[in-house]
C-alpha cells in the first residue's frame, strides 16, 4: 500500500461506519495493520506530519486504528470514554485532505479501552497530543471527517 491508495475526502466509504474486529480475524487483519503502519511512515516522510491512520481511510472497513509514532501500534475495537469536560480549540489535518487545515474543538483527557496485537485488553488514560488524536481517528470509525467538526464557516485554512 502506498499514500495513492489513501481515499480522499468525498469517497463514500469514508462517511460508512466500519466493522469491529472479531478475534477470529485477528491473523488476517495483522499484515494490514502493518502494512497501515507503513503507510503512516510513508506519510510522515512526505508531508512531516502524521502520526495515525483508520483501516477506513485505505478502504478496510474494519474498527482498527494503527499508530506509528515511534513504533507501530495496532489499536483493535477502540472505544472512547470518560471524556473531560474541559476542551481545546485546534487546527487539525488529516491524510485523507492533506493540505487543508480544520479548526475543531476536542476533550483534553478521555479514555481508550481496546484490543491490541496479543488481543489483549488495554485502557489507556489519554491527554493532550494523544487525546486529540484518538479522538480524530475514531470519528473516522464511525464515518465522521474532522471537516464535518469545524467550529464555524471560517474554521477552514489551506496549509502552505
Ligand atoms: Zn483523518
Amino acid at each position: 500500500m502506498t499514500l495513492n491508495d489513501i481515499l480522499l475526502i468525498g469517497d463514500p466509504r469514508l462517511y460508512q461506519i466500519a466493522e469491529p474486529v472479531a478475534k477470529e480475524e485477528l491473523s488476517d487483519i495483522t499484515p494490514k495493520a502493518l502494512q497501515l503502519a507503513d503507510v503512516v511512515q510513508q506519510f510522515r516522510k512526505t508531508y512531516g506530519a502524521g502520526r495515525a491512520i483508520a483501516a477506513p481511510q485505505l478502504g478496510i472497513m474494519k474498527r482498527l486504528i494503527v499508530m506509528n509514532i515511534d513504533k507501530p501500534i495496532a489499536i483493535f475495537n477502540p472505544v472512547l470514554y470518560d471524556y473531560s469536560e474541559e476542551t481545546f480549540e485546534m487546527w487539525d489535518d488529516c491524510m485523507s485532505f492533506p493540505n487543508l487545515l480544520v479548526k475543531v474543538s476536542r476533550h483534553k483527557k478521555c479514555k481508550l479501552r481496546f484490543r491490541d496485537w496479543d488481543w489483549n485488553e488495554q485502557i489507556w488514560d489519554l491527554e493532550d497530543d494523544l487525546s486529540e488524536l484518538l479522538q480524530h481517528e475514531y470519528d473516522h470509525l464511525n464515518g465522521i471527517l474532522a471537516t464535518m467538526r469545524a467550529i464555524d464557516d471560517q474554521s477552514f485554512k489551506w496549509r502552505m
